[in-house]
């Protein structure tokens, strides 16, 4: 592979940039939940020509001539989005997580309406209300919570909240939330309230489209999902819904919110849903979970309080409440030993998110370099040592980290 070949001719600065980047992704254990390794395949065409052409509008409707190959690519992404999902209509064409909300939110509601979602520090995202961000200075929101005592969703006092406030739309799916969400259940507090269903799948569509979460298809007005976390494409998003949402949803997104769309990230994302569509993903979402149980297990008998006291899915929370460490000094530590994490609240959170009293793990990354469940006891152990005894371990836990990134390569043609 040609890999910068004229990118270092031209602008070696940047090349170095990027070689650097490579390194960090190869040497270092990924566990962000919210990233993955997509393929060359996906990178390629990422990196295609198709970003260099015009072509607002959907596919047969373009408003700029030269858009025969486009149409046919989004035209196949759009299909294949579909296909892996099950769903009537998808739009391949938001640029991200949060455009897609914004486009789901316009489709459904009008400015002022009320929504609820899951508070920002329980696990929810930004775009789900926060007060700092357009979808909670735009609309009313009413925030639910989760169960204090099982930091799960109380699905009664959802509804009771339901109830009380007559939402014009509830949003499930969340950012940082280690268990299943029952859409159905979902589905009847709006059906009793009268409300839009809206499922934001953006962290756990991977393991929707590989079967090992179910989905919220059947269930949701209007699905949102990102495309680069455990689905492993490109940086992007598409927005599913239900055919009688399909109007709104294509009028929000162009020309509602954005102009010409990125096609070369179409092409992107066509590829990821190709490679999601073979019976082999099936096997690397399930793998994801068990990953990520097993993780959880294991920091669990090692004295860890984990939110919830376990996963579901891909991801988990350390809560460090109470101990001398808070979530930033863990964070700092496992990245300097070269694993590297997020620092995220807790359920009933003393600290400012800046700080913050816990950490956040995934397990779709190094689930993609190949790692199973004897090497995620190990790397329990050894994010174990580096929380408690951090000073006496560091030098033999980054000689060991640096070894299983060896061991279990990521985009190993890319020298
Ligand atoms: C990551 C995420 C998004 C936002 O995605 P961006 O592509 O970063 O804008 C939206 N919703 C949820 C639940 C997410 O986890």
């Amino acid at each position: 592979m040609f890999f910068l070949s004229s990118l270092s001719k031209t602008d070696p600065e940047v090349a170095r940039i990027v070689s650097s980047e490579v390194k960090r992704q190869q040497t270092q254990l990924g566990m962000i939940a919210s990233e993955n390794y997509c393929s060359l395949a996906v990178l390629e065409a990422n990196g295609s020509v198709l970003q260099n052409k015009y072509s607002e509008g959907y596919p047969g409707k373009r408003y700029y001539a030269g858009n025969k190959f486009i149409d046919e690519v989004e035209s196949l992404c759009i299909e294949r989005a579909k296909k892996l999902f099950g769903v009537e209509h998808a739009n391949v064409q938001p640029n991200a997580g949060s455009a897609a909300n914004m486009a789901a939110y316009m489709a459904l509601l009008e400015l002022g309406d009320k929504f609820m979602g899951l508070s920002l520090s329980l696990g929810g995202h930004l775009t789900h209300g926060s007060p700092y961000n357009f979808s909670g200075k735009w609309y009313k929101v009413s925030p639910y919570a989760l169960d204090e005592k099982t930091e799960t969703l109380d699905y009664d006092a959802i509804r009771k909240l339901a109830i009380q406030e007559k939402p014009k739309l509830i949003e499930c799916g969340y950012t940082a939330y280690p268990r299943v969400i029952d859409f159905k259940a979902f589905r009847e507090i709006c059906d009793e309230v009268g409300a839009f269903l809206m499922a934001d799948i953006a962290h756990i569509a991977g393991l929707v489209a590989g079967g090992a979460h179910p989905s919220p298809v059947p269930f949701a007005d209007v699905v949102t999902t990102t495309t680069h976390k455990t689905l492993r494409g490109p940086r992007s998003a598409i927005i599913m819904c239900r055919e009688v949402h399909a109007k709104a949803v294509d009028k929000a997104v162009f020309p509602g919110l954005q102009g010409g769309p990125l096609e070369h990230s179409i092409a992107a994302k066509a590829v990821c849903f190709h490679e999601a569509l073979q019976p082999s993903f099936k096997d690397y979402a399930k793998q994801v979970v068990k990953n990520c149980k097993v993780l959880a297990g294991e920091l669990m008998s090692l004295g860890c309080k984990l939110v919830s006291d376990g996963t579901d899915n891909h991801l988990l929370l350390i809560d460090l409440t109470g101990r001398t460490i808070t979530g930033k000094d863990a964070q700092d530590r496992l990245e300097s030993v070269g694993i590297v994490c997020n620092k995220n609240t807790v359920p009933k959170e003393t600290r400012s998110p800046f700080i913050a009293s816990g950490v956040r793990l995934g397990s779709a990354c190094l689930t993609t370099r190949g790692m199973r469940e004897s090497e995620m006891k190990e790397v329990a152990r050894l994010i174990v040592d580096t929380i408690d005894k951090f000073d006496e371990t560091k030098a033999k836990t980054s000689a060991r980290v640096l070894e299983l990134a060896k061991q279990f390569p990521v985009y190993p043609e890319l020298k």
